[in-house]
């Protein structure tokens, strides 16, 4: 930053200075007014504060900001007076500005923005002169000395008991003139509210509220780059992986106004469905009114098309007439504005080449675009609108790929509410359709309540009035949320869609008693903890839990997983245990498992018995008899994963964990074991003792189970071969990979594939046929990564235990790194969890470095990932770069790590 640096950019009808590509330096909000001017869109006149302006402020304070900035707004100010034909602070001819926010990435609601300013005693006259309008121009005063007391002078209240003082005041007068709405109030009234307001700022803060409109100005400006460092701002830029480094920039405008009586309007709308997706221009809209009344969810807005307006009656109940008469569409009540708007949102959408979502205000029968920017949207939606503007030819096969976050496919693998059960089922209350899924939960009010039971483990839909960023963490703790009031933009509805989060709003059956903590719909109270159930897909909301039924890959996001397959070079594979699960995963797309881990199987039913026999015998003999009765059961297994991935490889590892997670470490536990066993329970107590160990994950566990006892290995892998055998035998094509776990010396791996080898030989021989296998080891300790060379000589293919690797490496337990994770990201040791996205520039070495060792020594060897990094899509692109054949990961996340497998093809 320095003196001669440019810090301001003008945008307005006679010269533009920035464009849609200067998002960085003007944030998105600037860089798109400017597109939209040089687009020659209706855009009352302004300039955009850099966010360097706003880094510069959060390093180094206002002064030396100032000093920089000053000369560059006062110029800012001349030309937009110039081109609105106003001037700023006049008494005859006043020009009102607005002062908002607009970082880089869009932060709906989470930073400040101030409207009306520059209004004070003096203007306030000229304003209602020139609009021959004395109570829009009081309205409008009392309006800013309320936004700027909350906003700059810290009036707005710290806590949710605390109701806003100037809304207090506002209730009291309506009270005293006995009038319900905001409305009623006339011009009087609004004068007496502003003295009012201003003496509740002098009471308050001891300072009078500042009338000369350059002082309002930079406190606006200041307040807005502090706003950036706001509470709220910075959990949701947490929640949203946006860098706390990046700033806000602050856009200047001249206001226009949507309050100037009934052919003025403001509104919202959408070039396609941000819930669904379905390519259809929609939006709400109130008649003389101002942004704020919108998005707060206040009054119930009107659809801008006549198609959502008739499909919003429906939901709400409303008949055709009532529809036509109370809450007609703007495409009946100004037809030739909506043309004009429908025709700016199709120029913006084919420019952009992506859903818009855009701010308008229509002031006395003229059109102004406020704002445009690529609409936040549902996983549900982002996958339709990329494969139906790839299909409309807006866009190419990898732009449409890339349009599509992975993570957010997450939202439709969600289970969804099973038909038979929604058939019977009666709906309590119906809102709006806001975010689509289901979710159901026990009712809660508060957002900190909703954060508190979610952290006990507790499904909770967060039942509100309307919400506010205020309760930006309840909401994404929550299942669902409800709200009585809001429309399809209010608050709760764009947040709810941006998080992929189910969402009912402006249910107005439902009524919301905060202090009593209840939900009262018809007769009917519901109170704290009862359970409900949204279907966000209908508006519906349910009493109790509905059952809900598995997800399916079809239409659009089954051709987008196409389109991925198409351009993907990993393979991707599952970690399945069992045959359902691995039919899941093939059902999502999975060509292979990539791990089984044979432990699990061990647990259940009969088996632990015998397994806790094995670990009970003094020797051999008796261990064998114990693996004997195991014996069958593990073959069974096995072929039930062979079945269900005929044709596909199955990788199975040999027993992985220390023996003493198979027997019970309690008292009464371990009676009832001594019992079942018969067995005293001094002898169980010994044994457990003997099994104890101080670290037990770098114990005895893993292939050193297998070298100790070598019969364990000998009877899993005549399981997993006569299991081959036997499904080949009725027509399933078995491809077997045998894993030996955490080895860390060629001698170990050595030492458990002579066994296998003998024991398949056996096999064979019995048989007098012969299953082809692969026999392979875990690259999970970092010396086996280190010596990779010399183990790729013996081993027929690697797979990267990067959840024991990363523990090896950074020296972190699995198990205990939790506690002290959250301080490590906060200090910005580690950028994110290391267990969930892999540390590229640590771990991702070795894992580099042994990849280039085993081909060094195989070429062709077959080397994947089965660690959780598996479905992680920063992870995924690693491994693509690293050159691994193939990650696995759960079945949910298949389809996840399918796209981000083809999202890393194409950016290399
Ligand atoms: C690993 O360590 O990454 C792995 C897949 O094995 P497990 O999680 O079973 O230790
Ligand atoms: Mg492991």
């Amino acid at each position: 930053m320095n003196a001669s640096s440019k810090f301001v950019y003008l945008f307005g009808s006679g010269r533009t200075e920035g464009g849609a590509e200067m998002k960085n330096l003007l944030g998105g909000k600037g860089a798109n007014l400017a597109e939209m001017c040089r687009l020659g869109i209706a855009v009352p006149s302004g300039f955009t504060i850099s966010t360097e302006a706003c880094t510069g402020f959060t390093q180094r304070g206002r002064a030396p900001v100032l000093a920089l900035i000053e000369a560059q707004v006062l110029q800012g100010v001349a030309f937009v007076e110039a081109e609105m034909g106003r001037k700023f602070g006049d008494a005859t001819n006043p020009l009102l500005l607005s002062v908002r926010s607009g970082a880089r990435a869009s932060m709906p609601g989470m930073m400040d923005t101030i409207l009306n300013l520059g209004l004070n005693d003096q203007a306030v006259l000229g304003l209602a002169a020139k609009a021959n309008n004395e109570r829009f121009a009081w309205d409008s005063y009392r309006r800013f000395i309320q936004m700027y007391g909350d906003v700059v002078m810290n009036l707005k209240p710290s806590s949710k008991e605390e109701h806003d003082p100037f809304e207090v005041i506002i209730d009291m007068l309506k009270e005293k003139r006995g009038v319900q709405l905001d409305t009623d109030l006339d011009a009087n009234d609004l004068q007496e509210l502003v003295q009012r307001f201003k003496s509740l700022i002098r009471a308050r803060t001891g300072h009078d509220f500042p009338t000369d409109p350059w002082e309002q100005l930079w406190g606006a400006i200041w307040a807005v780059f502090e706003s950036w460092n706001n509470d709220r701002a910075r959990v949701y830029r947490e929640l949203n992986d946006i860098p706390q480094s990046w700033g806000t920039a602050v856009n200047v405008q001249a206001m226009v106004f949507g309050n100037l009586g009934d052919h003025s309007a403001t509104g919202v709308a959408f070039s396609r469905d941000a819930g669904t997706g379905e390519d259809l221009f929609n939006g709400e809209f109130l008649v003389n009114a101002q942004g704020e009344d919108v998005v707060a969810g206040v009054r119930t807005p009107q659809q801008v098309s006549l198609l959502g307006s008739r499909r919003w009656a429906e939901l709400a109940q409303v008949n055709e007439a009532e529809r036509a008469h109370s809450f007609p569409s703007l495409e009946e009540l100004m037809p030739e504005i909506y043309a004009q708007l429908l025709h700016f949102e199709t120029t913006l959408e084919n420019h952009f080449k992506d859903m818009q979502d855009i701010e308008f205000t229509i002031q006395e029968g003229k059109l102004w675009m406020l704002q445009t920017r690529n609409g936040k949207r549902t996983g549900a939606a982002m996958v339709r609108i990329a494969m139906e503007m790839l299909q409309q030819g807006m866009i190419d096969e990898k732009t449409a790929l890339q349009r599509v976050s992975p993570d957010r496919l997450n939202e439709l693998l969600h289970p969804i509410f099973d038909p038979k059960a929604l058939a019977s089922a009666v709906p309590i209350a119906r809102g709006l359709p806001a975010s689509p899924g289901a979710a159901t939960g026990q009712i809660v009010f508060f957002a900190d309540e909703a954060e508190a039971w979610a952290k006990k483990g507790k499904a909770v839909i967060l039942v509100r009035q309307e919400t506010s960023p205020e309760d930006l963490r309840g909401m994404s703790v929550a299942k669902g949320i409800l709200t009585a009031r809001g429309g399809m933009t209010s608050h709760a509805a764009v947040v709810a869609r941006g998080m992929g989060k189910c969402c009912v709003s402006g249910a107005g059956a439902v009524h919301v008693d905060m202090k009593a903590r209840t939900m009262t719909i018809g007769a009917v109270d519901y109170a704290e903890g009862d359970w409900i159930s949204l279907n966000g897909s209908t508006g519906e909301v349910f009493e109790g839990k509905l059952t809900t039924k598995e997800a399916e890959l079809s239409g659009d996001f089954g051709r987008l997983m196409a389109l991925s397959d198409r351009y993907k070079r990993l393979e991707v594979r599952t970690n399945a245990d069992t045959p359902e699960e691995a039919r899941m995963a093939h059902s999502f797309g999975a060509t292979g498992i990539g791990l089984c881990r044979t432990e699990h199987m061990f647990f259940e039913g009969e088996r632990i018995v015998a397994v806790r026999e094995m670990i009970l015998a003094d020797d051999e003999a008796g261990r064998r008899k114990a693996l004997a009765k195991l014996l069958p059961i593990q073959r069974g297994d096995f072929e039930g994963l062979f079945a269900a991935m005929n044709g596909l490889p199955v990788t199975i590892r040999l027993l992985d964990p220390p023996l003493h997670e198979f027997v019970p470490q309690d008292d009464a536990s371990q009676r009832v074991m001594a019992a079942d066993m018969r067995v005293s329970l001094g002898k169980i107590k010994m044994r457990v003792d003997e099994l104890h160990e101080f670290n037990p994950m770098m114990g005895h566990r893993g292939c050193r189970l297998g070298i100790s006892y070598p019969e364990i290995t000998e009877m899993q892998a005549r399981a997993i071969l006569e299991a081959g055998l036997n499904m080949r035998a009725r027509g399933i094509d078995v491809k077997a990979e045998i894993m030996v776990p955490l080895v860390g010396t060629a001698r170990e791996f050595n030492l458990q594939a002579a066994v296998i080898r003998r024991v398949a030989d056996a096999v064979f021989a019995e048989r007098g046929e012969v299953l082809p296998y692969l026999l392979g080891t875990m690259i999970e300790t970092p010396r086996a990564a280190l010596v990779a060379d010399s183990i790729g000589k013996v081993a027929e293919f690697f797979s990267f235990g990067t959840n024991d690797l990363t523990q090896m490496t950074l020296g972190f337990s699995r198990d205990d790194a939790a506690k002290f994770l959250p301080d490590y990201l906060k200090n910005g040791v580690y950028d994110q969890d290391p267990f969930r996205s892999i540390d590229q520039s640590g771990v991702g070495m070795l894992v580099q470095m042994a990849v280039q060792k085993g081909r060094s020594v195989r070429p062709h060897i077959e080397v994947g990932v089965c660690g959780e990094h598996g479905g992680d899509p920063a992870s995924v692109a690693f491994f693509h770069r690293a050159g691994l054949d193939y990650v696995s990961c759960s079945p949910y996340r298949v389809p996840i790590a399918r796209l981000a497998a083809a999202q890393a093809a194409i950016a290399v």
